[in-house]
């Protein structure tokens, strides 16, 4: 037996596999004890274990008894007995692996093992499942055991409303798609009150169909998003209006490059757009828009900071003159640009927010997966997720018969042939699943059926609900289901009556998949717990896989055996030849899916950073305006050294300094070049931080002490959102772009983290300045304005209790430790990267 196992599943999985089992006995041995309790003493160990995990224990140390008590529970209300293959998955899957459990093994039931001692903690355990149905479905069915044990079930699903959903998360299980889970987390990073949020932290998570969710939509991210509200329209009158200043009406800073409306200018505006205070909350979209007009006009010099080529506008890198095709300027200064070019006004900011898969099931304390089919990709889940694969043996031997590969010559030989084997199994009465890759495959096969007269379904992976109905009869008699290999997945097909006698439920492949994976999955709908069945793949020549890997050995050998159409070939050879070009299609796609997560990376540690502040901020209450001096000191911090560059102290820019500080910060009288002179850098930057922080302490008085702190969340979260999300759209560009640079030897990837890191730094400085020049400019009027949002976050933040944390500064550098990832996504440290 040893010999057998260890010839099936390699010496590791064996080790595992008898680790397991050793486990399973003592939990097989509680049996008889727990027979015998009633109902009530059943349901009140889970009482017990919660007690008892809040005393010390560990999960892992109520593992055998948690699980003997499910499935005594399960005896009790679902009338079915775990299996000792269950059990032993079930382990697998609180240890936080994946169990490969072949279909109709019972995977449901065994996971409400592990979700049932996981929710013990009460932190709560998120059950993934790759479409509605299934989480509905498994939600109902296993919540009858759940809620027999004292546990809550929540099942999230699209179109709850943020009530209905938060309440489904706040259950101890969480039944839900991948999508959903994922959406909620991108909205829930969007909100502007804390109460807006659905989701508890990210505990544990089991994930069925693993490899579907994992490995095959790995490729596409999800995103969130929308069209931007700022329109072409006002970049244009934006645009028209700086078109009649004259150099009186702005005040340009050639070091920072920074361009603003003097005194002047803003009556000019206020005029211009009939506005009465330029600098009222109301206006903040224009403003950006005039300063971002004022930059395009002012420090922005065609042919030097960018070309124009075909009606677009290019960046020059300023450094190395080569044109950064694909990059954007970032916060609508592009736009602006081509406003002033007279060009068409590209679209703004698509994306809002996005995370890949891989990156969201990351963030998950404890993961675990399930499947039938995962050992094809086991290094990529040990590599990326960390997860073991442990194949579990089946309940009852498998005796499905796997018959070698059919090659024909070409694809009409192999469609006639799959049709006359159809229709020869089908006069016997026994049941037929024809598997295909493409929905245009199904279709072609379904018309070919019309034809010979025999009577079918076709699913396509489109109705989940209606599919599910039908490949729950796919095993009675006499029926032929034809299904692309997604199609009703996770829906278990049962033989109906007289069935086993006629050899069970025979399955037939029209072509390979690019993954073996994906056959495993299609021959492993036959076959289950034990069943009789068949089944076998029909290849041609012409099939897209050979034909883009197949070999020129393999080409000249059918040409030598001169095949001719109606002859297939069954030859070891063959079948061998297409596994080795399945497996180099599964390794690029496994680089495929690697460089997706490498540039999700950069954006995953910028993300991480912003996300994680947005919600201190939410949070805050006093500490808002510590957050907020913060960013101003930053600021003047920055623009007093650009001026102080020079030895000697006659030759500092003060001008400069007090209309940046004029402009931006205090009232025109408040700050002269004689107040600045005579001090060291250190000194001035505390002169105007005084200054600040008595102009802010008159703001405050102005107002209540409560508004003050409602008006800076409003500012610096819509200040943050705004940018962020530009933020993120530009990385979007950039990467689409990235390739398209074809000089030297650059990687793209490094390109890419230098020059997001770079667009991530800028980004938070324009945070800043923006925050600090809004807070300390906006006028009391307006804020009196503003008082019902206030009043309406008031109540909020006032049912939030104190948070006596200290508050770091808002996204500053000084955040990222040394020994932190650098933001960059390079992987090293930062100190041994950007943090030099
Ligand atoms: P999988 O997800 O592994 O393909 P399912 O969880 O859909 O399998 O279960 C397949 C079928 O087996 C279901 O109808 C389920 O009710 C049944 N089943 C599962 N476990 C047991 C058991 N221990 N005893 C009897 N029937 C079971
Ligand atoms: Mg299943």
């Amino acid at each position: 037996m040893a010999g057998i196992l260890q010839k099936i599943f390699g010496d590791g999985n064996q080790r595992q596999l008898k680790r397991l089992q050793k486990i399973v006995d003592n939990i097989e041995a509680l049996e008889s004890e727990y027979e015998k309790l009633p109902d009530q003493e059943l349901q009140n160990k889970t009482e017990e274990f919660k007690t008892r995990y809040e005393d010390g224990e560990s999960l892992d140390d109520l593992l055998v008894e948690a699980y003997a008590v499910v499935r005594e529970g399960s005896k009790r209300v679902l009338g079915m007995r775990p299996f000792q293959t269950q059990l032993m998955g079930a382990i697998a899957l609180h240890e936080g692996n994946i169990a490969e459990m072949k279909t109709g093994e019972g995977k449901t039931l065994a996971s409400t093992m592990p979700a049932y001692l996981n929710a013990i903690s009460g932190k709560g355990v998120h059950i993934i499942t790759v479409n509605d149905y299934l989480a509905s479905r498994d939600a109902k069915e296993m919540g009858v055991l759940y809620e027999f044990l004292g546990l809550t079930v929540g099942l999230n699903g699209n179109g709850l409303s943020k009530e209905e959903k938060r309440e489904a998360y706040q259950c101890d299980i969480t039944y839900g798609t991948n999508n959903e889970f994922g959406f909620d987390y991108l909205r829930d990073n969007m909100v502007l009150y804390k109460e807006q949020m659905v989701q508890r932290s990210l505990n544990f998570a089991i994930i069925d169909e693993v490899d579907s969710i994992l490995i095959d939509e790995a490729r596409t991210p999800l995103i969130i998003s929308g069209s931007a509200k700022k329109s072409a329209n006002l970049y244009q009158q934006a645009n028209a209006f700086v078109n009649t200043l004259s150099k009186d009406d702005y005040s340009y800073d050639e070091k920072t490059k920074g361009v603003q409306l003097t005194e002047e200018g803003i009556n000019k505006a206020e005029r211009y757009f009939a506005v009465e205070n330029l600098f009222d909350l109301k206006h903040v979209s224009l403003t950006h828009h005039i300063n971002q007009a004022l930059k395009a006009h002012v420090s922005m010099h065609r042919d030097d900071d960018y070309v124009v080529e075909d009606g677009e506008v290019i960046i020059v890198d300023q450094f190395t003159g080569r044109l950064m095709k694909g990059r954007r300027y970032s916060d609508g200064l592009h736009q602006a640009i081509e406003a002033k070019e007279g060009l068409q006004i590209q679209n703004e900011s698509m994306t809002l927010a996005s995370i890949t898969f891989q990156n969201f099931f990351r963030m998950y304390n404890k993961l675990a997966g399930m499947t039938g089919t995962a050992k094809t990709e086991e290094e990529e889940f040990r590599n990326i997720y960390n997860m073991d694969v442990i194949a579990i043996p089946t309940n009852k031997p498998v005796i499905r018969e796997d018959k070698p590969d059919l090659i024909y010559k070409t694809m009409e030989g192999k469609f006639k042939a799959v049709i006359e084997e159809i229709k020869r199994r089908h006069e016997t009465g026994q049941p037929v699943l024809v598997g295909t890759v493409a929905v245009e495959t199904s279709e072609l096969i379904s018309k070919m059926l019309k034809r010979a007269g025999i009577k079918h379904e076709v699913l396509n992976a489109k109705n989940h609900f209606r599919e599910a109905e039908i490949i729950e009869n796919a095993g009675q008699r006499g029926s032929v289901t034809i299904a692309t290999n997604m199609a009703g997945r996770g829906t278990d097909i049962k033989l109906g009556e007289g069935v086993v006698e006629l050899g069970g439920l025979a399955v037939i492949g029209t072509e390979r998949h690019e993954s073996r994976r994906i056959d495993n999955q299609l021959r492993g709908r036959s076959g289950r717990q034990g069943d009789p069945g068949v089944s076998q793949f029909y290849l041609s020549m012409e099939d897209e896989l050979m034909r883009r890997f197949g070999s020129d050995n393999l080409r000249s050998m059918m040409d030598r055996l001169g095949m001719d159409d109606s002859q297939p070939i069954e030859s070891k050879m063959v079948s061998r030849a297409v596994e080795s070009a399945q497996k180099r299609v599964e390794g690029n796609n496994f680089d495929a899916r690697k460089t997706v997560l490498a540039y999700d990376d950069v954006l995953r540690e910028q993300r991480e950073i912003i996300y994680k502040q947005r919600f201190e901020v939410i949070e805050a209450d006093d500490e808002l305006r510590e957050i907020v001096e913060n960013m101003i000191l930053s600021t003047v911090e920055r623009v007093v050294t650009a001026h102080t560059q020079d030895d000697d102290e006659d030759n500092w820019d003060y001008p400069s300094i007090v209309e940046f500080v004029q402009g931006n910060l205090l009232n025109a009288d408040q700050v002269t070049e004689d107040d600045l002179k005579g001090k060291d850098q250190e000194e001035i930057i505390e002169w105007i931080m005084d200054k600040v922080k008595a102009r802010y302490d008159e703001k405050e008085q102005e107002l209540t002490k409560e508004q003050m702190r409602e008006f800076e969340k409003v500012i610096v979260l819509r200040t943050v959102d705004t940018k962020w999300m530009d933020h993120i759209d530009q990385m979007d560009q950039l990467r689409q772009g990235i390739h398209l640079r074809a000089y030297g030897q650059n990687d793209p990837l490094r390109e890419y983290q230098l020059e997001g890191f770079a667009m991530f730094e800028e980004m938070i400085k324009s945070i800043e300045e923006e925050v600090s020049k809004y807070i300390m400019k906006a006028e009391i009027r307006d804020n009196l304005q503003r008082q019902e949002v206030v009043k309406n976050t008031q109540a909020i933040s006032g049912g939030q209790e104190e948070k006596k944390k200290t508050r770091k500064p808002f996204v500053k550098k000084q955040d990222i430790g040394r020994n932190d990832p650098c933001p960059c996504g390079s992987g090293k440290k930062y100190k041994n990267c950007h943090g030099r």
